[in-house]
């Protein structure tokens, strides 16, 4: 199936490594020339080359793209985008009484407030041209929250409840919002995941994935690039009918009908 999407410019947010990297990955593959971003420079500019390997233009931004400044730079040598991937790293966990203020609005201004501002900055571009897609990568947890994942839970809300109402005012336009909601995958991630579980029930990382698997319909984690092709599906001119949507990756982890 041709995708219909070469030549179009992508923004992947968070995208040396892991889910972020994934998505890059598969959009260059259909000919998408990108932009990348991460803090680390060394990562970012390795991935970046192997991706250039695949024939695609790609601009590489090292910055924190949660702060107001990291958003700038990546917003300025970003330029005129047709697909923008909202992602950042996931807030820690922990227990309900010990978060205050400033841990919501760290976990807000993540993962709900850089996401919103980025969709406010290139929304209006997309409209303008009458063609644009945006995926947001959330979690499974939007569906069946975690509950040592509060503050994720929390932030994660707040973004689905502003794509709910915000995919169905720029559809129109010929613009797509829609979140992918990953389950467990074989990302750093999951490493440290499991690395918490070996910490707190002393079994080592082969017990704490096997467990984990066990736990999972599929038995087994997803990988960065299944992921990713998701992703590059959502973002091609294929998928224009697929209007905010929570659509959950998760090896059939979540049991619902609806
Ligand atoms: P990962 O493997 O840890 O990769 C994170 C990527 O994001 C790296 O390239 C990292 O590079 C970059 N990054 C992190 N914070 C950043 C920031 N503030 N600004 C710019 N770049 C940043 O994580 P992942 O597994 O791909 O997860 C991606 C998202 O999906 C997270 O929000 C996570 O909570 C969510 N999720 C993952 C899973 C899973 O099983 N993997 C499940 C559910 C939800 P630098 O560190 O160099 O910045």
């Amino acid at each position: 199936m041709d995708f219909g999407v070469k030549g179009k410019r992508a923004l992947v947010c968070a995208s040396s490594k892991g889910l972020g990297r994934g998505c890059a990955a598969a959009l260059a593959a259909e000919g998408v020339d990108l932009v990348l971003n991460a803090r680390g420079a060394e990562a970012l500019e390795q991935t970046a080359a192997e991706l250039r390997g695949l024939g695609v233009a790609v601009t590489a931004v090292a910055a924190d793209i949660t702060t107001p400044e990291g958003q700038a730079k990546v917003l300025e040598a970003a330029g005129e985008i047709d697909i923008l991937v909202t992602n950042a790293g996931g807030p820690p966990p922990g227990l309900w009484k010990d978060w205050a203020r400033e841990d919501f609005i760290r976990a807000l201004d993540a993962n709900m407030l850089t996401p919103i501002a980025l969709m406010r900055a290139l929304l209006p571009g997309m409209c303008e041209r009458g063609w644009g897609r945006v995926v947001n990568i959330t979690s499974q947890s939007v569906k069946a929250p975690i509950p040592q994942l509060g503050l994720s839970n929390s932030a994660r809300a707040g973004l689905t409840g502003y794509v709910a109402g915000t995919a169905r005012q720029v559809a129109e336009f010929g613009v797509t919002i829609n979140n992918l909601l990953p389950g467990i995958h074989d990302t750093d991630r999951a490493t440290s995941l499991d690395g918490g579980v070996v910490a707190k029930e002393g079994i080592t990382m082969e017990e704490a994935r096997r467990r984990r698997e066990a736990t999972i319909p599929a038995r087994r984690y997803g990988t960065a690039e299944e992921f990713g092709a998701a992703c590059a599906f959502l973002c091609s001119d294929r998928a224009g009918f697929i209007v905010g949507q929570n659509i959950l990756l998760d090896g059939g982890g979540t049991n619902f009908t609806i």
